[in-house]
């Protein structure tokens, strides 16, 4: 059967494919929640049984520490790429409930948009990448491409079983690329595909001086206060310029060619979206790049929190004897984070004075990835994209995090290509959740171009 009429099929079952989707989005898989737990096995089991009937094998529920993951496969296109499906099935607390139009699990369709926890991140990208095959394998019995999926239950708490499933289980994950549905798109008529993220060091700074809080007037001026060295310390670490100082820090850093900085330039990001998106009067950043530059190519580093002294109303003459920070850097390719924590602790080595102690502990560690925008999945995406949207993506780099593909660099070699059909105002991990539906079935359409065009 032609791609046309398959495509032709899956517009027809808008009706079937709405009150499927609906289903999945009743069940609260709130993986934080440990009451929620047999929501969470309810959840598996109906993307297994999903999965079953679509004619996927090896379908099967594999144990984890936390909650199971969801494997799958297909694959009986010899000599095809194979591609690993990521998603994940859990969803975000839906609190604070009485902000919610409608019942967070009670999905309710007003206008183009279905509302629901987890509409959005992710349950609709993972079951319109499943309608695509279902359709594929329903009406023409075959694939393309091989798959296999992957699909977690604990990504909104951090994925801590994961990166040990991948490792001991590399053979029966391993493929040419995965395809990660676990993203969004700039615009519903403004396709983009992000090919790189950033990674993220997060750290706490503590810093001690006199045993206990003592009187200003009897010590200010004769010891250190751990208040004010701290905040000489934190804000050391930036120069005017806007600059990060720990020593070495950028050494590594992959600079932007040319030819990058251009395809940055293509994306409709002014520097009045930013102060529009952010509500900030103005934008400041490292001197010599882009707003959309220093967001997705350039490391950053932001005090998280501070903490010390007294905070309470009006005035109180103390001297604290502790005061401490949470601070975390976004880190770009080729940054290493050995290298980093090190560079961080040489800085305050010398930047700390001796008349302090001071602790640093490391709250989380997880590198960037960068893809290549020339990869054939990648290209495979842009062109089905374009079918599907009549104009070509833009691409960008992501200033935020998704450990997940880093973790499948280091573990499978394999690049991820980010294709999900979520709307930055989808409003993921808020009240009032919803993903357009005209949104999911142009990403129905595109998975299934997407499939075709790297199958042949
Ligand atoms: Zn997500």
């Amino acid at each position: 059967m032609e791609l046309a009429e398959i495509i032709l099929y899956t517009q027809k079952q808008r009706d079937n494919y709405v009150k499927r989707f609906e289903e999945a989005l009743a069940i609260p898989s709130i993986s934080t929640f440990p009451e929620n737990r047999q929501y969470m096995l309810r959840m598996a089991e109906w993307l297994t049984a999903q999965m079953t009937a679509m004619g996927l094998e090896n379908v099967s529920l594999m144990p984890t520490p936390n909650n199971p993951i969801v494997y799958g496969d297909w694959m009986h296109a010899p000599g095809k790429p194979t591609v690993l499906v990521y998603g994940h099935y859990d969803v975000q607390p839906a609190d604070p409930l009485e902000e919610w139009d409608s019942p967070p699990f009670s999905p309710s369709v007003r206008g183009d948009y279905i509302y629901a926890r987890g509409a959005s991140d992710m349950k609709g990208q993972i079951f319109a990448q499943l309608m695509a095959v279902e359709a594929l394998l329903g009406q023409s019995g075959q694939l393309p491409i091989n798959v296999k999926y992957l699909i977690e239950g604990d990504e909104e708490v951090g994925s801590p079983p994961l990166e040990n499933f991948i490792r001991t289980n590399k053979e029966l994950l391993s493929c040419d690329a995965v395809l990660n549905c676990d993203s969004m798109i700039h615009g519903a008529d403004a396709p983009s595909i992000v090919y790189a993220l950033r990674g993220l060091a997060y750290f706490e700074l503590t810093v001690s001086g006199p045993a206990k809080d003592v009187h200003s007037g009897m010590f200010g001026g004769i010891i250190r206060n751990p208040l004010n060295v701290l905040c000489e310390v934190l804000a050391g670490m930036h120069d005017a310029e806007g600059r990060i100082t720990l020593p070495g820090f950028y050494d590594t850093v992959r600079l932007l060619s040319e030819d990058e900085r251009e395809v940055l330039r293509q994306g409709p990001y002014s520097e009045r979206y930013f102060m529009d998106l952010s509500g900030s009067p103005g934008l400041f950043g490292e001197s010599g790049y882009s707003s959309m530059e220093r967001l997705g190519a350039r490391p950053a580093l932001d005090i998280n929190g501070i903490w010390g002294g007294f905070q309470g109303e009006g005035a109180k003459t103390v001297l604290p004897a502790r005061a401490g920070a949470k601070f975390s850097m976004r880190l770009v390719a080729d940054q290493q984070l050995d290298e980093v924590v090190k560079q961080l602790e040489a800085y305050l080595e010398t930047a700390m004075p001796k008349e302090c102690r001071y602790a640093l502990s490391v709250h989380s560690l997880g590198p960037g990835a960068i893809m290549d925008r020339k990869a054939a999945p990648i290209q495979a995406a842009a062109k089905a994209m374009k079918l599907v949207f009549g104009k070509e993506p833009f691409f960008r780099r992501e200033g935020a995090s998704v450990p997940v593909v880093g973790m499948m660099q280091q573990q499978l070699g394999v690049d991820s290509l980010m294709l999900g059909f979520g709307l930055p105002d989808d409003g993921i991990h808020g009240p009032n959740e919803r993903q357009s539906l005209p949104l999911l079935f142009k990403g129905i359409e595109t998975y299934l171009h997407f499939m075709n065009i790297l199958g042949s």
